[in-house]
């Protein structure tokens, strides 16, 4: 008589992650930090990093109320 109360492992193969080249990561790691950086640019820049001024401000303003971010 099989024992019904433990489930059958043998056809149970360990996890394979697909392999990812190291171009594609960097490829994603880089895009993943421009689109922060452009993210910091609309959103917080106030012209304190970047020495701009309120140049940027006035620049991205329109993306900044678009995203809802607090301006004025
Ligand atoms: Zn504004």
């Amino acid at each position: 008589m099989p024992n019904t109360s433990m489930p059958n492992t043998s056809s149970v193969r360990p996890l394979n992650p697909p392999a990812v080249s190291g171009r594609v990561l960097g490829t994603a790691i880089g895009a993943v930090l421009l689109l922060l950086l452009l993210v910091y640019l609309v959103a917080f820049d106030q012209g304190a990093v970047s020495q701009s001024g309120m140049y940027l401000h006035e620049l991205m303003h329109d993306g900044r109320h678009l995203l809802g971010v607090p301006c004025h």
